[in-house]
Parts: C-alpha cells; structure tokens; sequence
C-alpha cells in the first residue's frame, strides 16, 4: 500500500489510465478544429466529437443530439438555470432546495437579486425535499423551473428523482438535476425520471477536468435555454466556443467505462464504505452517520466525530486525502450550509468528515483509515476537556 491515500473522489477523480489512453491522440496529432468543414483534419475531430456525444448520450438514456458540451457541470448549471429563465423572459418563480451545490445555489441567488421569485426548499434530517414541500412550493405560484440535486456531494444523499420528476411532468414545469455525483455512479435515465435538463462532469467520473456536458431534452417538451456564452454559434447556438476535442473525447470515453463497470463498482465500493464504517463505530462512541444511509451514493460516507475538531482531526492524519464539509467552502472554514441543513448545530457540523472512495481505492487502505482515524480521534478526545467532563 502507497502513501499518502487518496479518499477524496467527491472533490474530483484521479484520471482513469484508459481515459488518458483514448484521449492522447487529440491532445498529438488529431489536432483539427471539429467545427473546420474543409478538411480532413476538421472532419477526424468532428467524428471524435460525434462519437463521444453518443457515448454520453447512452449513459443516461439520451439521444446524442440532446447532449451540449460545456466546461463542467458549474457551466452547465448556469447554463441550464440561466438559460431556461432567460428564454422565459428573463424572470420566474424557481424552485431549488437546501442542499444544492455552489453552483446552483449562487445561481439562484444571483436570479433572486435580478427579479425572479426562488423557493428554497428545506430538506428532512437524511437530506431529502419532502414532495409535500415541492407541491405546496407549485401551488403558490407556477414556477418555470425546478432544480434539484440528483446526489449530494457532501453526504452521498441520493434525491427522489423520479417522484419529483413526475410531479414537474405532471404539472408541466421543467425539471433541471445536478447529477455530477451521480451520472457513472447509479443508474441515471432521462426518461424513467422525466428530467428535462441534467449537468454532468468530466473529473467526477475518472475523466478529465475542466469538461463536462449539459443535457436539454429536445422532445416532450422541446426546451428552449437562451445561450450565456455568445460566438459561434457551436454546439446548436448553446454554448459558442472551440470544442475542447481531447477533453470531450475523456469524458466520452469515461462515459463509456462508468456505463460498463458500474453494477461490479459500485457493488465493491458499496462494501468497501460499509466496511469503513462498520469498523470506525465499532472502535469509537459519539459517532454519527449523516445524511440518508438507504438513499445514498455507494462510495460516500459523512461521519461526526463528537468533541473533535475535524481540521485538527485531518491535520492529525495528513497521509490521507479527506474533507471536512465542502472542498468549494473549505477556502474559508465555514460551517458546511448541508450538515446546518440536516439540522446538524455549528459544533456538530465542524466535528464533521467526508470519506470519497473511489474507483482506485483499496480494502486495505478502507482499514488503514479505519485504524489511524480510531487512533487519532482517541488521542484528540484524551486532550479535550470538554470531553473529559462529557464523558
Ligand atoms: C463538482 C460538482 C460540481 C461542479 O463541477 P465542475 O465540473 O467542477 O464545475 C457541481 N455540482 C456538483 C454536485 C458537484 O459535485
């Protein structure tokens, strides 16, 4: 076993070697322009586009014309959002909840301060929107957008996509999901969940950063996204730019491996992260498991550690990639806006660790953690005075 370990895959993805592989000729000598007509070297870019469209496609249930290329799901989010509302008139009631990532969240705030009405949705103690919720947030005004997170990054909470899509279908709203940590992960299909629009991410899925694709449904309903980025005209007038043809092709070709291996990975890594978890409350009390444990991503684990200081308690570990919260907030240590959102007290959510495992993880590495987690989580309690008189 190699140190240090790596167990922060919610933040991003190693690059898988097979991905590298399929890209190395478009980052050599297919270096052509997928948007030049009058060439081969356009054309051999254009069909490595085209193919990699498809394999995107396939993973969720699409069709390839429905699949826009961005530069991730950040992109993708403000795209979805933002261009749904302006091709709205620029304002309307959206609906999003608690939980969502920065980069819908800072979306709907930076709409809320331009006119349109958002309804935060609260979520229950596991992270999940009550449906309740959703309904009475339809009734007190039409809404022409609602956005919910397929999974949480934080805590792994998976969403109730398809009621909450049927709901949107029925009432003849569009429904936009950020399934970055989704989408490879479990089965995702378009249809079977009524989604209308869904954001993915190349580095979340052992592809490379700094791509990703936006899904726009193009048939019951047809639906309209004013473009944010102005040019060209590429990718049908909704996203101007030069197509990033090796980066596509990664995220293609992750795709393509996420579709194939998901059932065995995420049955290995389902096993793996209860194994993490199973020994890590059997060496510790005052532990607690947050977010939903039926509802969740199969290599997530949030875990509280009572009386401990999660920075201290990483410092204490510095061989093991972790996060305490959000990789996007732990800039500034702020509590994590998801834990407060479970109900989780300030205390609670700064005693708080994010365990990623991934596809390059190992069981024994799951037991190494295990065993220094235990061991330093002892120690900082034995110096703690708070604990001392707890206890
Ligand atoms: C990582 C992540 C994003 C941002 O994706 P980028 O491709 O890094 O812009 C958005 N939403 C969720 C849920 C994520 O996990």
């Amino acid at each position: 076993m190699k140190l240090p370990i790596y167990m922060d895959n919610h933040a991003t993805t190693r690059l898988d070697p097979r991905v590298l592989q399929a890209m190395m000729p478009y980052l050599t000598e297919v270096y052509g322009n997928a948007a030049s007509r009058s060439h081969g070297f356009g054309w051999a870019a254009e069909q490595a586009v085209e193919t990699a469209r498809a394999q995107v496609a396939r993973l969720i249930g699409a069709s390839a014309r429905e699949i826009v290329f961005t530069s991730g799901a950040t992109e993708s989010d403000n795209l979805a959002i933002g261009g749904v509302v302006e091709a709205h008139g620029g304002r309307g009631h959206v609906i999003t909840q608690a939980t969502e990532h920065k980069a819908v969240l800072d979306t709907c705030a930076w709409l809320e301060k331009h006119g349109s009405r958002v309804t935060w949705l609260p979520v229950d103690p596991e992270g999940r929107i009550r449906i309740e919720d959703l309904q009475g947030a339809f009734d007190e005004e039409k809404p022409v957008l609602v956005t919910i997170l397929f999974a949480n990054n934080e805590i792994g909470t998976i969403q109730p996509i398809d009621e909450i899509g049927a709901l949107c279908h029925e009432r003849g709203v569009l429904f936009h999901t950020d399934a970055a940590q989704a989408v490879g992960k479990i089965p995702v299909d378009v249809n079977r969940g009524n989604i209308d629009l869904l954001s993915i991410s190349g580095h979340k899925i052992y592809g490379p950063k700094g791509i990703g694709a936006l899904y726009v449904r193009r048939r019951n309903p047809r639906v309209e996204v004013a473009e944010q980025m102005h040019g060209g005209g590429h990718e049908r007038g909704m996203r101007s730019g030069t197509l990033n043809v090796p980066g596509i092709v990664g995220l293609g070709a992750a795709c393509e491996i996420a579709g194939a291996e998901m059932e065995s990975e995420a049955a290995r890594l389902a096993a793996l992260r209860d194994r993490l978890q199973a020994r890590i409350l059997a060496g510790l009390d005052h532990v607690r498991v947050n977010g939903s444990q039926e509802h969740r991503l199969p290599g997530s684990l949030n875990m509280t550690f009572e009386h401990v200081d999660s920075e201290t308690l990483m410092m204490g570990m510095k061989d093991v990639a972790l996060s305490s919260g959000s990789a996007c907030t732990s800039a500034k240590i702020e509590p994590s806006h998801v834990l407060r959102a479970l109900g989780l007290g300030e205390e609670a959510a700064h005693s708080s660790i994010r365990f990623g495992l991934g596809r390059f993880n190992t069981e024994e590495e799951a037991d190494y953690v295990a065993e220094r987690l235990i061991d330093v989580v002892r120690k900082l309690r034995e110096l703690s005075p708070a604990y001392a008189e707890f206890t």
